[in-house]
């Protein structure tokens, strides 16, 4: 159970197959995931003779036996004509191509999050690739998790998504989306996943925030092996300090995970300051050279447990990465492929 929060005015979630109404023709549901944290949050938006869905849950049997739950009950059997998916991660566009091509809906989401979903699910790898076994040794991954993970199955972004038909509806910067009986302003955030699409309600106080901004965890940055020297850092405080103007305290934000909340202005600026502290703690334990993983300490300030390692991996090479591109520390590489990053001067 989440604990109450002060800032919000929800202590608890949605039971399972129950929604809770946030707002006039606005329902708050919740689906299961299965890891640490474990569960996403997605929404039913009432547009007269159906819903529009925002965010879908991660593909199962369980997951859609809940929708059908949900779409049975809270949802009055009325139909699911669209599905509005706010980034490309299985959590949230898992179920996306089983709305399509099971209940008609339409898909709306940005292009980029189309083409990662649908690229990644179609990319079916039997044993790792080895861009990515490179990836994790140039990350300096613990040998004893990165033996582990070699001697399972990869992770297959299908095993978690629902197949995606051809066929979405784009949103991007600047477009307003009519739903619930609002009309919504998009603006596109970025740094959890490329182009995520956040929704700004011009008629009153409500925005869909996806996992660009959440209230009480702070929205995973990674990089991958996709695109090794990214730097969604950069990204992820560019899109921040540009919806920050957007904020008012009378805001009720309705994130991809944990509760709705009040105070946006001021948990954008925290998220944003909490950042700014760890890429200056970072600097310090970059004295001597170390590699991503040994970078934990500052960057999260706890224990680090098995079930969260490739997550707290990724997110330790953005951060390296952020400080590399900002050229305050070099890199070079040790015998095994790992880089040890070194703070300059
Ligand atoms: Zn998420």
């Amino acid at each position: 159970m989440t604990s109450p929060r002060p800032d919000g005015p929800w202590a608890e979630p949605p039971a399972q197959g129950e929604a809770i109404k946030v707002a006039e023709g606005v329902l708050w549901m919740r689906l299961p995931l299965p890891m640490k944290l474990d569960h996403v949050n997605v929404y039913a938006l009432d547009d007269g003779d159906g819903w529009t869905v925002v965010d879908t849950g991660m593909s199962s049997n369980k997951t859609r036996r809940i929708w059908e739950q949900l779409m049975a009950g809270p949802l009055g059997g009325k139909p699911v004509r669209r599905v509005v998916v706010t980034h490309h991660h299985p959590d949230h566009i898992g179920n996306a191509g089983w709305f399509q091509s099971e209940h008609g809906a339409e898909l709306v989401t940005t292009r980029t999050a189309w083409l990662f979903a649908r690229m990644l699910t179609l990319d079916v790898q039997e044993s790792w690739p080895e861009e990515t076994l490179a990836f994790y040794r140039s990350a300096g991954m613990d040998p004893a998790i990165y033996d582990a993970r070699v001697a399972e199955r990869p992770f297959n972004f299908s095993d978690t998504v629902y197949p995606m038909p051809l066929g979405l509806t784009r949103i991007k910067q600047g477009d307003v989306l009519r739903m619930g009986g609002r009309d919504w302003d998009i603006h596109i955030g970025n740094g959890h996943a490329p182009e995520h699409a956040t929704f700004w309600s011009r008629d009153d106080n409500l925005v869909i925030t996806g996992d660009q901004i959440l209230s009480s965890i702070s929205p995973n940055i990674g990089v991958y092996a996709t695109e090794p020297m990214a730097d969604p850092v950069a990204e992820w405080l560019e899109a921040c300090e540009r919806l920050a103007p957007l904020t008012r305290a009378d805001q009720l934000a309705l994130g991809g995970h944990k509760l709705p909340f009040l105070g946006l202005p001021h948990r954008v600026a925290q998220l944003i300051d909490n950042h700014h502290g760890a890429l200056a703690r970072l600097l310090d334990h970059l004295d001597e050279p170390r590699t991503a993983a040994e970078c934990f300490a500052p960057l999260f300030k706890r224990k680090i447990g098995g079930g969260e390692y490739g997550l707290a991996l990724v997110e330790a090479v953005a951060h390296v990465n952020h400080l590399y591109h900002l050229g305050q520390v070099d890199r070079s590489r040790r015998a095994d492929g790992a880089w040890l990053y070194q703070r300059k001067g």
